[in-house]
């Protein structure tokens, strides 16, 4: 459509040149016909002679040429009678002349339409973009090639006027336009609506270069124009004022308003934002070049596509809601979204819009978009920034905890006298800090060669009870062991299969000594991270000290309580447990047994073999006791080559027969010193029982060794019971 509009402004050049060059050409090189001719032939057709013509009849090449241009393009054209006229009319607006826009309304008049309903056509708004997107999936709707003419006011008829009055006007929606009509005409009907067109854009050309054309010299306006006023003086009212500014509100693309409406376009085409108008179906009706600059897409691009086709897919929602009539045809929407741009980066966009209402109906959806891509950078990257700052906070107020449990934990270590006391607060403290699926403490038994579970925490069937040193890497190697993924780094023999998520094993160093390991197994896809590593290797270190601590205070106590050469306990703890075995006995209302032993003869025995074979049987009597008592029985060396025995819960009959096991047993000690047999030794014993012999540990005590000086006196190697 765009190349024949041209080829006629060639031709309205063309014919401009004629009339000034060839005004006064000889009629006779036009062989026998005159301007006279011409006019009759007019006349003739139409009936009267209008005043369009009147201009050119100075010049009979361009009259003939007008005349046959308009036959053409107008009353030749078999376009309907009503079609043409309706077009021309609501065309004529766009024209600087008054000219067309009276004798189309008379026309309009004449053809029977009420004058209510010619000024109604005449004044109507010129189409907007979502009225003229209506009208294409009107005519899209219809039949194609269209097999017959709409009536004169159906809704089709006015949507191909519509979309012909954007054609003319050369709107963004041209293409789309021309390509509809052309599908639903076919070429050669096409090619008469083209005519139609160019002749009207013609005519209103010719008549504004001419004023001295009047409508009021034309027949069908002096026929018609009275009554049509009379029935409608509005309209008498508009064309008075045609060209004056209350006409301008319906003739808004017309030349005459060119500087508004460029001032308009520009703002329209160089606004920062995009601008745009979509219908409820989501196709752009119309879309400013900031889409280009914003999205990557021309204009042309964009206007084949719909909104929704530009929106992520997490923002569909919104979009959907931005085309649906039900919200968006209601009132201005808000929102935030994303769409593609044309190379697949996502832009964000902030946007706002409005529903377009025409006759009290929604019919599209007119948006603002702005690029708030690097806003929405910024907000993220603050956002980020202040979770990393909180989660830092977190983290410190956590480690700070954790700090504080740890100290916690060292001083009530501190306060342990036990190890198996120290082994309670250890899991108690761990299992706060540490979320494991199971964490265990291995001691490394005095032998060195097992590593034992001394506290299980977590799903205890998970942990190894005892392994060799060798099984664990971090005992190997004195160092942490950690393995984030089982089967990709050295996993310990100690750990059970299936293989778990992750785990941790750190040695408990102590003076360079190794005394077990701390073991740590992270729960599932819970990841231990560095900070709570470098915390169980710093818990590690506080165990190893507390505990090593701990071992340094039993010895130091064993060492107290206990004689060193048999490994017995020693006097003073004996008179001390002797007091509380008694008050026991007495509150349960018990007897206890007590075994005083001396051996016979000892200084003899020393001075024969020499004092380190004496010392020699003292240790053996040591173990002979130790291992030949219960539990609950306590042996110790009174002093020198006494022995004293307490027996919980022993009778006098049950006590006398443990002091008769033991003389026997010390008549059998058979040793050897530096290779030479020892000679034979024996004990005197004296038994003495709780309350029976004494209620008292000092009175006991003298009972016993009454007894046992009795057995002296009677021959020594016997037991006697006290009195
Ligand atoms: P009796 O049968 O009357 O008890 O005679 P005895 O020789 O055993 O008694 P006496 O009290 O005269 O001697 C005890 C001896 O035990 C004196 C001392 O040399 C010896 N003796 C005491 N303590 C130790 C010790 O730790 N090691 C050694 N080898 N001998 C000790
Ligand atoms: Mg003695
Ligand atoms: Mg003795």
């Amino acid at each position: 459509m765009g190349t024949e509009l041209n080829s006629l402004w060639k031709k309205l050049s063309d014919l401009k040149r004629l009339e000034s060059g060839w005004t006064h050409e000889d009629a006779s090189a036009q062989g026998n016909r005159s301007p006279e001719h011409v006019k009759a032939e007019i006349e003739k057709r139409l009936g009267y002679f209008p005043p369009f013509f009147a201009p050119a009849q100075e010049a009979l090449q361009l009259f003939e040429g007008l005349w046959q241009q308009q036959l053409a393009a107008y009353y030749d054209n078999p376009l309907p009678e009503v079609f043409k006229e309706k077009l021309a009319a609501r065309l004529a607006r766009h024209c600087a002349s008054p000219y067309f826009f009276v004798t189309h309304a008379c026309a309009l008049h004449r053809l029977g339409m009420p004058a209510k309903d010619v000024r109604q056509w005449m004044e109507a708004p010129v189409a907007s973009a979502p009225d003229l997107e209506q009208a294409l999936e009107t005519i899209a709707e219809a039949p194609h090639p269209l097999d017959s003419w709409p009536n004169g006011n159906s809704l089709l008829q006015t949507s191909l006027i519509t979309c012909c009055s954007a054609v003319f006007l050369e709107r963004p929606e041209l293409e789309r336009c021309t390509a509809e009509l052309k599908q639903l005409f076919g070429p050669v009907n096409y090619t008469f609506v083209s005519a139609l067109l160019a002749g009207i854009k013609f005519s209103h050309l010719w008549v504004e270069s001419h004023p001295e054309i009047s409508y009021e010299d034309h027949r069908i306006v002096q026929e018609n124009f009275q009554a049509l006023v009379r029935d409608e003086p509005a309209l008498a009212e508009l064309i008075r004022n045609y060209r004056e500014a209350a006409w301008q509100n319906i003739r808004v693309m017309d030349s005459g308003d060119r500087d508004g409406e460029e001032g308009y376009r520009e703002l329209f085409e160089n606004a920062t934002d995009i601008i745009y108008t979509h219908s409820f179906n989501g196709n752009f009706i119309s879309i400013n070049r900031a889409v280009e600059r914003i999205a990557g897409y021309t204009r042309t691009e964009a206007l084949q596509m719909k909104f929704t086709d530009m929106i992520a897919p997490e923002y569909q929602l919104q979009g959907q809601r931005m085309i649906d009539p039900q919200i968006a045809g209601e009132s201005p929407l808000n929102c935030e979204l994303e769409i593609f741009a044309k190379d697949g980066s996502r832009i964000a966009l902030g946007i706002s819009t409005r529903p377009i209402f025409r006759a009290g109906k929604a019919v599209a959806v007119q948006g603002i978009a702005r690029d708030i891509t690097k806003r929405k950078k910024t907000e993220a990257a603050l956002h980020e920034a202040n979770q990393k700052l909180e989660a830092w906070v977190n983290e410190l107020e956590q480690r700070t905890r954790e700090m504080s449990l740890l100290n916690d934990m060292g001083d009530i270590l501190r306060a342990c006298l036990t190890t198996e006391e120290a082994y309670n607060v250890i899991v108690q403290v761990a299992q706060q800090i540490f979320p494991v699926r199971v964490g265990a403490l291995y001691i490394i038994a005095p032998s060195r060669n097992t590593v034992e579970a001394a506290a299980v925490w977590g799903d205890a069937a998970l942990a190894e009870r005892a392994f060799s040193p060798q099984e664990c890497w971090a005992l190997r190697r004195g160092r942490t062991h950690w393995v984030e993924h089982p089967g990709s780094g050295l996993t310990c023999k100690h750990i059970h299969q299936p293989l778990p998520d992750g785990y941790l094993c750190i040695p408990m160093m102590a003076q360079s000594e190794a005394l077990g390991v701390l073991h740590l197994m992270q729960p599932e896809n819970v990841k231990m991270t560095e900070t709570k590593q470098r915390l169980a290797e710093t818990m590690s270190e506080h165990i190893a000290m507390a505990l090593s601590n701990l071992r340094l205070h039993e010895t130091l106590r064993s060492q107290s309580i206990r004689d060193p050469l048999t490994g017995l306990f020693n006097r003073r703890f004996m008179e001390e447990a002797l007091e509380l075995e008694i008050r026991r006995a007495a509150r349960n209302q018990r007897p206890l047994g007590m075994i005083m032993m001396d051996l016979d003869n000892f200084k003899y025995f020393n001075d024969t073999f020499g004092h380190e074979a004496g010392d020699l049987l003292l240790k053996e009597l040591g173990v002979l006791l130790k291992s030949n008592i219960r539990g609950e029985d306590i042996a110790c060396r009174y002093g020198g080559e006494e022995f004293t025995l307490i027996l919980p819960e022993g009778t006098g009959a049950v006590t006398r027969q443990r002091a008769e096991f033991f003389r026997e047993a010390v008549q059998r000690i058979n040793l050897q010193y530096r290779g030479h047999p020892l000679g034979r030794i024996a004990a005197s014993m004296g038994v003495a029982v709780f309350p029976d012999h004494g209620r008292t540990s000092g009175a006991l005590i003298e009972a016993a060794d009454k007894a046992m000086y009795r057995s002296k006196n009677a021959g020594r190697d016997r037991v006697t019971l006290a009195e």
